[in-house]
């Protein structure tokens, strides 16, 4: 846990600014997390513990809940002075949580993404029928829950299946190294339970009626 917070300070201090739609400022007095489309506007709320990050984290600007907390639709209005890296690297990991480990290993060559048909092959009980989910299938669905503009931040590591790509979204959406130098990349090694969940109710709504 030390190391993670040593290499993002790293980072930080190398010129690393945007984790997802979060700006991080060094200040006078430690850091300052916005969202980065705050990053020059006045009259934010305050909030100066990292344990904020949470309820930030939890409703977008229209109050609803955010299940998918890589979704683009982080609230706006506030900013979040912390004393060092360490309450940094907790504040994110309640923004976006997971994605400081698995960008670190991902840099060290451990992260082993999992094809999305070995994902749904995996999928037991009401979820078992996600195996019926064509590639053309696959290729629709991912392209509308996974988009950036609108869907997640993410950068996809994983295929559908062996070299079947998505056509219907950008390539930089599947290279890391596509992000900004200043920017942190949010990686998906694997398909998510909204993902396997969305294919589902797919597979239902497009099976023939019996
Ligand atoms: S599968 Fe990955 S990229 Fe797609 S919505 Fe889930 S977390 Fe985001």
């Amino acid at each position: 846990m030390r190391d993670t917070t040593q290499e993002l300070e790293r980072w930080l201090h190398a010129g690393g600014k945007f984790v997802g739609q979060i700006i991080v400022m060094h200040t006078e007095g430690g850091w300052e997390l916005r969202h980065a489309d705050d990053a020059r506007r006045g009259e934010l709320a305050a909030f100066s513990k990292w344990e904020d990050a949470r309820s930030l984290a939890n409703f977008d600007d229209t109050g609803a809940y955010r299940a998918l907390k890589t979704a683009p639709n982080l609230r706006h209005g506030w900013r979040l002075v912390l004393p060092d890296a360490q309450a940094v690297r907790l504040a994110l990991d309640y923004f976006y949580p997971a994605m400081i480990g698995v960008w670190l290993a991902h840099g060290r060559g451990e992260i082993m993404p999992v094809e999305f048909h070995d994902t749904l092959a995996r999928q037991t009980g009401m979820y078992r029928i996600t195996q019926k989910l064509t590639h053309e299938q696959a290729q629709r669905l991912i392209a509308k829950q996974c988009r950036t503009n609108g869907g997640c931040l993410k950068t996809i590591l994983w295929q559908i299946s062996g070299d079947v790509a998505v056509p219907l979204l950008p390539p930089e959406k599947f290279r890391a190294g596509a992000t900004p130098v200043d920017s942190m990349p949010l990686l998906c090694h694997e398909g998510c339970n909204f993902l396997v969940a969305a294919a589902r109710k797919m597979v239902k709504d497009e099976s023939p009626a019996p």
